[in-house]
Protein backbone atom coordinates (compact mmCIF):
# COMPACT_ATOMS: atom_id res chain seq x y z
CA UNK A 1 0.00 0.00 0.00
CA UNK A 2 1.61 2.95 -0.61
CA UNK A 3 -0.06 6.29 0.69
CA UNK A 4 2.35 8.89 -0.54
CA UNK A 5 0.80 11.62 -3.12
CA UNK A 6 2.21 13.36 -5.47
CA UNK A 7 4.25 16.46 -5.78
CA UNK A 8 1.21 18.78 -6.81
CA UNK A 9 -0.76 17.17 -4.28
CA UNK A 10 1.64 17.77 -1.69
CA UNK A 11 2.01 21.65 -2.44
CA UNK A 12 -2.12 21.95 -2.10
CA UNK A 13 -1.93 20.03 1.56
CA UNK A 14 1.11 22.13 2.33
CA UNK A 15 -0.85 25.41 0.83
CA UNK A 16 -4.04 24.56 3.33
CA UNK A 17 -1.30 24.27 6.24
CA UNK A 18 0.47 27.50 4.76
CA UNK A 19 -3.57 28.98 5.54
CA UNK A 20 -3.90 27.36 8.76
CA UNK A 21 -0.54 29.68 10.05
CA UNK A 22 -1.51 32.77 7.99
CA UNK A 23 -4.02 33.89 10.66
CA UNK A 24 -5.04 33.31 14.44
CA UNK A 25 -7.80 31.18 13.65
CA UNK A 26 -8.38 30.15 16.99
CA UNK A 27 -9.86 33.26 18.14
CA UNK A 28 -12.05 33.20 15.14
CA UNK A 29 -13.10 29.64 15.75
CA UNK A 30 -13.50 30.05 19.37
CA UNK A 31 -16.27 33.23 18.31
CA UNK A 32 -18.00 31.11 15.70
CA UNK A 33 -18.22 28.11 18.65
CA UNK A 34 -19.46 30.74 21.25
CA UNK A 35 -22.27 32.23 18.62
CA UNK A 36 -23.34 29.19 17.17
CA UNK A 37 -21.84 31.03 13.77
CA UNK A 38 -20.88 28.83 10.26
CA UNK A 39 -17.11 29.74 10.21
CA UNK A 40 -17.43 30.97 6.35
CA UNK A 41 -14.55 33.07 6.54
CA UNK A 42 -12.26 30.17 7.23
CA UNK A 43 -14.18 27.35 4.83
CA UNK A 44 -13.32 29.68 1.95
CA UNK A 45 -9.84 30.26 2.48
CA UNK A 46 -9.34 26.29 1.87
CA UNK A 47 -12.00 26.73 -0.43
CA UNK A 48 -9.81 29.04 -2.54
CA UNK A 49 -6.98 26.55 -2.61
CA UNK A 50 -9.28 24.05 -3.48
CA UNK A 51 -10.48 22.17 -1.12
CA UNK A 52 -14.02 21.28 -1.69
CA UNK A 53 -12.76 20.52 -5.67
CA UNK A 54 -10.29 17.15 -4.51
CA UNK A 55 -12.72 15.36 -5.29
CA UNK A 56 -15.23 16.65 -7.89
CA UNK A 57 -14.34 14.94 -11.25
CA UNK A 58 -12.18 16.84 -13.49
CA UNK A 59 -15.02 17.52 -16.07
CA UNK A 60 -17.14 19.88 -13.50
CA UNK A 61 -13.92 21.78 -13.08
CA UNK A 62 -12.89 20.01 -9.97
CA UNK A 63 -9.58 18.18 -9.75
CA UNK A 64 -10.70 14.76 -9.69
CA UNK A 65 -8.42 13.43 -6.92
CA UNK A 66 -8.28 10.64 -4.90
CA UNK A 67 -9.54 9.74 -0.85
CA UNK A 68 -5.63 9.63 0.38
CA UNK A 69 -5.17 13.00 -0.95
CA UNK A 70 -8.47 13.84 1.26
CA UNK A 71 -7.46 12.46 3.97
CA UNK A 72 -3.67 14.33 4.01
CA UNK A 73 -5.80 17.39 3.40
CA UNK A 74 -8.42 16.72 6.67
CA UNK A 75 -5.28 15.52 8.43
CA UNK A 76 -3.35 18.39 8.14
CA UNK A 77 -6.32 21.01 9.00
CA UNK A 78 -7.83 19.39 11.58
CA UNK A 79 -3.88 18.85 13.33
CA UNK A 80 -3.77 22.22 13.33
CA UNK A 81 -6.95 23.23 15.04
CA UNK A 82 -9.19 23.41 11.67
CA UNK A 83 -13.13 22.42 12.76
CA UNK A 84 -13.61 20.13 10.07
CA UNK A 85 -16.64 18.74 10.97
CA UNK A 86 -18.47 21.86 9.20
CA UNK A 87 -16.78 20.07 5.90
CA UNK A 88 -18.88 17.26 5.32
CA UNK A 89 -20.71 18.43 2.13
CA UNK A 90 -17.90 19.72 0.39
CA UNK A 91 -16.22 16.50 -0.70
CA UNK A 92 -19.54 14.58 -1.52
CA UNK A 93 -20.46 15.77 -4.68
CA UNK A 94 -20.63 12.66 -6.22
CA UNK A 95 -24.28 11.95 -4.93
CA UNK A 96 -25.01 14.91 -6.45
CA UNK A 97 -23.51 14.11 -9.65
CA UNK A 98 -24.76 10.90 -10.00
CA UNK A 99 -28.52 11.56 -9.06
CA UNK A 100 -29.64 14.98 -9.44
CA UNK A 101 -31.09 16.43 -12.63
CA UNK A 102 -28.95 18.69 -14.39
CA UNK A 103 -31.14 21.70 -13.15
CA UNK A 104 -30.22 20.06 -9.42
CA UNK A 105 -26.68 19.73 -10.16
CA UNK A 106 -26.64 23.47 -11.96
CA UNK A 107 -27.25 24.39 -8.80
CA UNK A 108 -25.53 22.63 -6.52
CA UNK A 109 -22.57 23.13 -8.20
CA UNK A 110 -22.80 26.43 -8.53
CA UNK A 111 -21.73 26.73 -4.90
CA UNK A 112 -18.05 25.50 -5.71
CA UNK A 113 -15.30 27.72 -4.26
CA UNK A 114 -17.99 29.61 -2.44
CA UNK A 115 -17.26 28.33 1.31
CA UNK A 116 -20.64 28.78 1.96
CA UNK A 117 -23.43 25.44 2.99
CA UNK A 118 -25.60 24.40 0.08
CA UNK A 119 -26.86 21.35 0.84
CA UNK A 120 -27.84 18.38 3.36
CA UNK A 121 -29.67 15.42 3.65
CA UNK A 122 -32.78 15.03 5.94
CA UNK A 123 -33.46 11.62 6.83
CA UNK A 124 -34.16 11.13 10.75
CA UNK A 125 -37.59 11.77 12.10
CA UNK A 126 -38.85 11.59 15.68
CA UNK A 127 -40.39 8.10 15.16
CA UNK A 128 -37.01 7.05 12.95
CA UNK A 129 -33.91 7.17 14.35
CA UNK A 130 -31.78 4.42 13.23
CA UNK A 131 -34.64 2.57 11.63
CA UNK A 132 -36.40 4.29 9.29
CA UNK A 133 -39.57 2.04 9.50
CA UNK A 134 -42.05 3.86 11.13
CA UNK A 135 -40.92 7.14 8.68
CA UNK A 136 -43.94 9.41 8.78
CA UNK A 137 -42.98 12.05 6.33
CA UNK A 138 -45.18 11.44 3.26
CA UNK A 139 -45.70 13.20 0.03
CA UNK A 140 -49.54 12.62 -2.05
CA UNK A 141 -49.72 13.54 -5.62
CA UNK A 142 -52.67 16.13 -6.21
CA UNK A 143 -54.03 18.10 -8.81
CA UNK A 144 -50.65 17.55 -10.70
CA UNK A 145 -48.38 18.67 -7.67
CA UNK A 146 -46.58 16.74 -4.60
CA UNK A 147 -47.28 17.52 -1.67
CA UNK A 148 -45.03 17.17 1.28
CA UNK A 149 -46.16 17.48 4.80
CA UNK A 150 -43.86 15.87 7.91
CA UNK A 151 -41.09 16.56 10.89
CA UNK A 152 -37.88 16.19 10.34
CA UNK A 153 -35.14 16.36 13.49
CA UNK A 154 -31.72 16.73 14.10
CA UNK A 155 -31.06 18.08 10.89
CA UNK A 156 -27.40 19.66 10.40
CA UNK A 157 -26.86 22.53 8.79
CA UNK A 158 -30.73 23.48 8.23
CA UNK A 159 -30.97 26.11 9.70
CA UNK A 160 -28.68 28.21 6.59
CA UNK A 161 -28.73 25.10 3.68
CA UNK A 162 -30.75 26.68 0.88
CA UNK A 163 -31.56 23.32 -0.20
CA UNK A 164 -32.31 20.53 1.76
CA UNK A 165 -32.78 16.43 0.14
CA UNK A 166 -35.79 15.08 1.83
CA UNK A 167 -36.49 11.27 2.14
CA UNK A 168 -40.66 10.73 2.29
CA UNK A 169 -43.09 7.49 2.13
CA UNK A 170 -45.62 7.69 -1.15
CA UNK A 171 -48.98 7.92 1.23
CA UNK A 172 -50.51 5.76 -1.60
CA UNK A 173 -47.68 3.04 -0.93
CA UNK A 174 -45.80 3.47 2.39
CA UNK A 175 -43.27 1.26 1.11
CA UNK A 176 -42.11 3.50 -1.88
CA UNK A 177 -39.41 5.60 -0.02
CA UNK A 178 -38.53 8.55 -2.50
CA UNK A 179 -36.12 11.59 -2.04
CA UNK A 180 -37.10 15.34 -2.76
CA UNK A 181 -34.77 18.21 -3.95
CA UNK A 182 -36.51 20.83 -1.87
CA UNK A 183 -35.70 25.01 -2.11
CA UNK A 184 -36.31 25.99 1.86
CA UNK A 185 -37.43 29.33 1.05
CA UNK A 186 -40.69 27.39 -0.13
CA UNK A 187 -44.34 28.52 1.84
CA UNK A 188 -44.73 25.56 4.50
CA UNK A 189 -41.44 25.24 5.94
CA UNK A 190 -40.57 26.11 9.27
CA UNK A 191 -37.32 25.70 11.42
CA UNK A 192 -36.59 25.72 15.28
CA UNK A 193 -32.83 25.51 15.82
CA UNK A 194 -31.61 22.42 18.43
CA UNK A 195 -28.95 23.32 21.07
CA UNK A 196 -26.02 20.30 21.23
CA UNK A 197 -23.38 19.54 23.16
CA UNK A 198 -20.70 20.52 21.03
CA UNK A 199 -20.20 21.01 17.17
CA UNK A 200 -21.63 24.40 17.45
CA UNK A 201 -20.32 25.67 14.80
CA UNK A 202 -22.84 24.23 12.37
CA UNK A 203 -26.60 24.66 13.03
CA UNK A 204 -28.94 21.39 13.82
CA UNK A 205 -32.57 21.85 13.77
CA UNK A 206 -36.11 20.12 13.74
CA UNK A 207 -37.31 21.26 10.34
CA UNK A 208 -41.26 20.84 9.42
CA UNK A 209 -42.75 20.76 6.22
CA UNK A 210 -46.55 21.66 6.09
CA UNK A 211 -48.18 20.82 2.69
CA UNK A 212 -45.27 21.65 1.03
CA UNK A 213 -45.80 22.11 -2.97
CA UNK A 214 -43.35 20.57 -4.94
CA UNK A 215 -43.08 19.56 -8.81
CA UNK A 216 -41.85 16.38 -10.61
CA UNK A 217 -38.97 18.11 -11.35
CA UNK A 218 -37.86 18.06 -7.81
CA UNK A 219 -37.78 14.77 -7.50
CA UNK A 220 -33.94 13.34 -6.61
CA UNK A 221 -32.60 10.09 -8.06
CA UNK A 222 -35.12 7.93 -8.83
CA UNK A 223 -38.45 7.33 -7.41
CA UNK A 224 -38.68 4.61 -4.65
CA UNK A 225 -34.89 4.15 -4.42
CA UNK A 226 -34.88 6.90 -1.85
CA UNK A 227 -33.87 3.89 0.75
CA UNK A 228 -31.21 2.74 -0.92
CA UNK A 229 -29.82 5.61 -2.29
CA UNK A 230 -29.58 7.14 1.71
CA UNK A 231 -27.99 3.32 2.89
CA UNK A 232 -25.12 3.48 -0.54
CA UNK A 233 -23.43 6.62 0.57
CA UNK A 234 -23.38 6.48 4.00
CA UNK A 235 -19.55 5.14 3.99
CA UNK A 236 -17.97 8.55 2.77
CA UNK A 237 -19.83 10.44 5.49
CA UNK A 238 -18.47 7.67 8.01
CA UNK A 239 -15.50 8.00 7.02
CA UNK A 240 -15.35 12.04 7.47
CA UNK A 241 -16.41 11.91 10.67
CA UNK A 242 -13.52 9.52 11.30
CA UNK A 243 -11.10 12.24 9.59
CA UNK A 244 -12.45 15.19 11.47
CA UNK A 245 -11.94 12.72 14.80
CA UNK A 246 -8.53 11.70 14.23
CA UNK A 247 -7.86 15.29 12.83
CA UNK A 248 -9.16 16.94 16.01
CA UNK A 249 -7.13 14.20 18.19
CA UNK A 250 -3.93 15.22 16.75
CA UNK A 251 -4.36 18.77 17.57
CA UNK A 252 -5.06 17.86 21.22
CA UNK A 253 -1.77 15.91 21.40
CA UNK A 254 0.09 18.40 20.63
CA UNK A 255 -0.91 21.31 22.50
CA UNK A 256 -0.53 19.00 25.18
CA UNK A 257 2.72 17.96 24.35
CA UNK A 258 3.76 21.31 24.43
CA UNK A 259 2.21 22.21 27.57
CA UNK A 260 3.65 19.36 29.15
CA UNK A 261 7.55 20.24 28.09
CA UNK A 262 6.44 23.52 29.58
CA UNK A 263 4.55 23.39 32.51
CA UNK A 264 6.91 23.13 35.72
CA UNK A 265 5.98 21.69 38.98
CA UNK A 266 7.70 20.96 41.50
CA UNK A 267 10.74 21.90 40.18
CA UNK A 268 10.57 19.70 36.93
CA UNK A 269 8.17 19.58 34.10
CA UNK A 270 5.49 17.95 34.26
CA UNK A 271 6.38 15.64 31.46
CA UNK A 272 9.17 14.26 33.39
CA UNK A 273 6.88 12.19 35.51
CA UNK A 274 5.87 8.50 34.15
CA UNK A 275 2.44 9.41 34.82
CA UNK A 276 2.26 11.83 32.35
CA UNK A 277 4.47 10.07 30.30
CA UNK A 278 1.81 6.92 30.52
CA UNK A 279 -1.00 8.83 28.55
CA UNK A 280 1.81 10.05 25.83
CA UNK A 281 2.30 6.57 25.30
CA UNK A 282 -1.36 5.63 25.34
CA UNK A 283 -1.97 9.21 23.07
CA UNK A 284 0.54 7.97 20.44
CA UNK A 285 -0.85 4.41 20.35
CA UNK A 286 -4.85 5.59 19.64
CA UNK A 287 -3.01 8.26 17.04
CA UNK A 288 -0.68 5.91 15.10
CA UNK A 289 -3.40 3.23 14.85
CA UNK A 290 -6.23 6.05 13.75
CA UNK A 291 -3.71 7.00 10.97
CA UNK A 292 -3.40 3.54 9.64
CA UNK A 293 -6.58 2.53 9.56
CA UNK A 294 -7.45 5.71 7.41
CA UNK A 295 -4.93 5.69 5.38
CA UNK A 296 -5.53 2.11 4.07
CA UNK A 297 -9.03 2.65 3.72
CA UNK A 298 -8.79 5.66 1.50
CA UNK A 299 -6.07 3.46 -0.41
CA UNK A 300 -8.69 0.90 -1.19
CA UNK A 301 -11.11 2.83 -1.79
CA UNK A 302 -8.96 4.47 -4.27
CA UNK A 303 -8.02 0.93 -5.34
CA UNK A 304 -11.33 -0.54 -5.44
CA UNK A 305 -10.97 -2.52 -2.56
CA UNK A 306 -12.49 -1.19 0.03
CA UNK A 307 -14.79 -3.66 1.93
CA UNK A 308 -18.30 -3.14 3.54
CA UNK A 309 -18.34 -2.21 6.82
CA UNK A 310 -14.82 -0.46 7.07
CA UNK A 311 -15.78 2.87 7.00
CA UNK A 312 -18.54 2.19 9.78
CA UNK A 313 -15.84 0.40 11.74
CA UNK A 314 -13.51 3.42 11.21
CA UNK A 315 -16.40 5.78 12.62
CA UNK A 316 -16.32 3.48 15.69
CA UNK A 317 -12.91 2.92 16.59
CA UNK A 318 -12.02 6.84 15.90
CA UNK A 319 -14.82 8.63 17.78
CA UNK A 320 -13.45 6.38 20.71
CA UNK A 321 -9.86 6.40 20.13
CA UNK A 322 -10.12 10.45 19.93
CA UNK A 323 -12.01 10.74 22.49
CA UNK A 324 -9.29 9.01 24.49
CA UNK A 325 -6.74 10.77 22.68
CA UNK A 326 -8.50 14.65 24.00
CA UNK A 327 -9.67 13.46 27.74
CA UNK A 328 -5.94 12.36 28.22
CA UNK A 329 -4.87 16.26 26.78
CA UNK A 330 -7.54 17.70 29.12
CA UNK A 331 -5.84 15.67 31.95
CA UNK A 332 -2.29 16.91 30.84
CA UNK A 333 -3.53 20.43 30.71
CA UNK A 334 -5.76 20.10 33.88
CA UNK A 335 -6.53 23.61 35.06
CA UNK A 336 -6.13 25.66 32.19
CA UNK A 337 -7.71 23.34 30.48
CA UNK A 338 -11.29 22.83 32.56
CA UNK A 339 -11.78 26.12 33.18
CA UNK A 340 -11.51 29.16 30.49
CA UNK A 341 -11.33 29.16 26.83
CA UNK A 342 -8.42 26.07 25.43
CA UNK A 343 -10.19 24.67 22.49
CA UNK A 344 -9.51 21.04 23.94
CA UNK A 345 -12.85 21.59 26.10
CA UNK A 346 -14.29 22.64 22.92
CA UNK A 347 -12.66 19.09 21.44
CA UNK A 348 -14.09 17.18 24.27
CA UNK A 349 -17.30 18.30 23.94
CA UNK A 350 -17.54 18.24 20.39
CA UNK A 351 -15.99 14.58 19.97
CA UNK A 352 -18.54 12.95 22.18
CA UNK A 353 -21.39 14.27 19.55
CA UNK A 354 -20.19 11.94 16.81
CA UNK A 355 -20.80 8.99 18.81
CA UNK A 356 -24.80 9.69 17.82
CA UNK A 357 -24.75 11.68 14.80
CA UNK A 358 -24.06 10.26 11.52
CA UNK A 359 -25.54 6.28 12.85
CA UNK A 360 -24.42 5.81 16.63
CA UNK A 361 -21.91 3.12 17.85
CA UNK A 362 -23.91 0.59 17.87
CA UNK A 363 -25.65 0.71 14.43
CA UNK A 364 -21.45 0.91 13.57
CA UNK A 365 -20.49 -2.01 15.33
CA UNK A 366 -23.48 -4.01 13.60
CA UNK A 367 -22.31 -3.06 10.25
CA UNK A 368 -18.62 -3.55 10.79
CA UNK A 369 -19.83 -7.15 12.48
CA UNK A 370 -21.76 -7.85 9.62
CA UNK A 371 -19.40 -6.71 6.88
CA UNK A 372 -16.41 -8.61 8.47
CA UNK A 373 -18.69 -12.00 8.33
CA UNK A 374 -19.87 -11.61 5.44
CA UNK A 375 -16.19 -11.68 4.28
CA UNK A 376 -15.75 -14.90 5.29
CA UNK A 377 -18.91 -16.24 3.61
CA UNK A 378 -18.42 -14.33 0.32
CA UNK A 379 -15.26 -16.71 0.42
CA UNK A 380 -17.00 -19.64 1.12
CA UNK A 381 -14.55 -20.32 4.47
C1 LIG B 1 -25.69 16.39 15.94
C2 LIG B 1 -26.51 15.49 15.09
C3 LIG B 1 -26.58 15.72 13.73
C4 LIG B 1 -27.37 14.90 12.93
N1 LIG B 1 -27.49 15.20 11.58
C5 LIG B 1 -28.40 14.52 10.83
C6 LIG B 1 -28.64 14.90 9.47
O1 LIG B 1 -28.04 15.81 8.94
N2 LIG B 1 -29.57 14.19 8.77
C7 LIG B 1 -30.28 13.16 9.32
O2 LIG B 1 -31.11 12.58 8.63
N3 LIG B 1 -30.04 12.77 10.60
C8 LIG B 1 -29.14 13.43 11.36
N4 LIG B 1 -28.90 13.06 12.68
C9 LIG B 1 -29.65 11.96 13.23
C10 LIG B 1 -28.81 10.76 13.61
O3 LIG B 1 -28.46 10.04 12.47
C11 LIG B 1 -29.64 9.97 14.61
O4 LIG B 1 -29.63 10.69 15.81
C12 LIG B 1 -29.11 8.59 14.85
O5 LIG B 1 -29.29 7.82 13.71
C13 LIG B 1 -29.79 7.92 16.04
O6 LIG B 1 -31.16 8.11 16.04
P1 LIG B 1 -31.89 8.50 17.43
O7 LIG B 1 -31.19 9.68 17.98
O8 LIG B 1 -33.34 8.62 17.14
O9 LIG B 1 -31.62 7.28 18.37
P2 LIG B 1 -32.39 5.87 18.38
O10 LIG B 1 -32.38 5.26 17.02
O11 LIG B 1 -33.69 6.03 19.07
O12 LIG B 1 -31.42 5.01 19.29
C14 LIG B 1 -31.39 5.11 20.72
C15 LIG B 1 -30.34 4.13 21.23
O13 LIG B 1 -30.72 2.79 20.87
C16 LIG B 1 -29.70 2.18 20.08
N5 LIG B 1 -30.31 1.32 19.06
C17 LIG B 1 -31.28 1.63 18.15
N6 LIG B 1 -31.51 0.58 17.35
C18 LIG B 1 -30.68 -0.41 17.73
C19 LIG B 1 -30.40 -1.74 17.26
N7 LIG B 1 -31.05 -2.26 16.22
N8 LIG B 1 -29.45 -2.45 17.91
C20 LIG B 1 -28.77 -1.92 18.94
N9 LIG B 1 -28.96 -0.70 19.43
C21 LIG B 1 -29.90 0.07 18.82
C22 LIG B 1 -28.95 3.34 19.45
O14 LIG B 1 -27.65 2.95 19.04
C23 LIG B 1 -28.97 4.34 20.60
O15 LIG B 1 -27.97 4.04 21.52
C24 LIG B 1 -28.08 13.83 13.50
C25 LIG B 1 -27.98 13.59 14.87
C26 LIG B 1 -27.22 14.40 15.66
C27 LIG B 1 -27.15 14.12 17.13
Amino acid sequence: MEFTINEDQQLMVDGFAEVMRSRAWESYFHECDETSTYPEEWVKAICDLGFDRILLPEEYDGLGLDWVTLTAAYEVLGRLGGPTYVLYQLPCWDTVIREGTEEQKDTILSFVGSGKQMLNYAMTEPSAGSSWDDMQTTYTRRDGKIHLNGHKTFITSSMHVPYLVVMARNSDDMSVYTEWFVDMSLPGISREPLHKLGLHMDSCSDVYFDDVELEDKDLFGTEGNGFRRGVKDFDLERFLVALTNYGTAYCAYEDAAIYANQRVQGGETISRHQLIQLKFADMKVALTNMRNMLYEIAWKQDNGQLGRGECSMAKYYCSHASQLVVDNALQVLAGIGITGEHRVQRFYRDLRVDRVSGGTDEMMILAAGRGALREYREAGK
